[in-house]
């Protein structure tokens, strides 16, 4: 049996449109709305007939919802809850994707009080953003950490869990905080070092800037993957996240003195052990199916 006949995503960028994707891929019955405040996302969801039904506000798509997943910027989250909560039907369960957990539970408990919400995280996702940049196979083997209250109500819990693993997620549960502490170090920190490392080779006067392009293949263009990523989104994930976040920035910039200390005093032996606890850890990596075995992340050598 299906977990919801009725779905509305609001926010229909790449992970909302990948999940309207996914669920008509997998979930071909169920009932899709969307709705995004920016009209002319609309009509893009519209014209490739992402949803069943387009609705022009965030209230008028949420009328009939068995769920609502919300999938705006994480600091849009509130304002959206609070938008719909004269709309929602009485048992509907509102969700999310947000990628920091313990801001959003508190806004979203904030905007609805009393009502079942069960936020969730997919990890997965890409450099690109808006409705065209999706893709139904997007949460195929990524895991969706969900993060319910501790009151919740198993069978929501359960539903929720069912959707994720239907569009293809293998699902995990713990509390909001941990989750924001596991993703300051997996996701968001190596966010912000690709941040830093393009902006101060953009920045770098002795070395021109043709020149960074140009040998960009040492390293550096893989740094700018990540850091193409959509602006609004990471603004967000670091204003919300920040305790944890600036705890794992102390930690790292620790172990970079460190490292600094062992290029100076040429401690060779200290560079090699930890390059290969490093190289250990994209084998387990590839190991567990979260990414590719192929050399160079599979790019095509001609
Ligand atoms: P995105 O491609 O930029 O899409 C977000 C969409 O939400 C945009 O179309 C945006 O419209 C719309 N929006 C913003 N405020 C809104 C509001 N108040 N009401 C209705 N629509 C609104 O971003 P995304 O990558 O899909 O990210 C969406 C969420 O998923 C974020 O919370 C992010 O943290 C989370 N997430 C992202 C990734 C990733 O890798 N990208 C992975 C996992 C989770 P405008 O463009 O007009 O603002």
């Amino acid at each position: 049996m299906l977990p919801f006949a009725r779905i509305s995503i609001i926010g229909v960028g790449l992970i909302g449109s990948s999940l309207a994707r996914a669920i008509r891929a997998n979930m071909p019955t169920v009932r899709l709305t969307g709705h995004d405040a920016d009209p002319a996302v609309r009509d893009i969801a519209r014209r490739i007939d992402l949803f069943d039904d387009v609705a022009d506000s965030a209230g008028a798509a949420v009328t009939d919802a068995d769920i609502v997943i919300l999938c705006v910027p994480v600091r849009a989250m509130g304002s959206v809850a609070r938008e719909i909560a004269d709309d929602l039907p009485a048992d509907a369960i509102i969700s999310d994707v947000g990628s920091c957990k313990a801001e959003i539970l508190a806004s979203l408990t904030a905007a609805l009080p009393g009502r079942t919400i069960i936020p969730a995280h997919p990890v997965a996702g890409t450099e690109n953003s808006g409705p065209e940049a999706g893709f139904a196979t997007l949460f195929n083997g990524r895991w969706c950490i969900m993060t319910p209250p501790a009151d919740a109500d198993p069978t929501a819990v359960e539903r929720v869990a069912e959707l994720w693993r239907r569009v293809g997620a293998q699902v995990e549960t713990m509390d909001a905080a941990h989750h924001d502490l596991v993703l300051a170090v997996t996701s968001h920190l190596p966010h912000l070092i690709a941040y830093t490392i393009v902006g101060t080779a953009g920045d770098l006067e002795s070395v021109t800037r043709s020149e960074v392009i140009k040998y960009s293949a040492g390293g550096f263009r893989d740094f700018t993957r990540i850091a193409a990523s959509d602006p609004t989104m990471w603004r967000d994930v670091f204003l919300s996240n920040k305790d944890a976040v600036l705890e794992m920035l102390q930690r790292f910039s620790e172990d970079l003195t460190a490292l600094q200390r062992a290029i100076r005093w040429g401690d060779g032996d200290a560079l090699f052990d930890l390059f290969t606890r490093t190289r250990a850890i994209r084998r387990s990596i590839i190991d567990e199916g979260q990414d590719d075995p192929a050399p160079d992340f599979g790019r095509k050598h001609v």
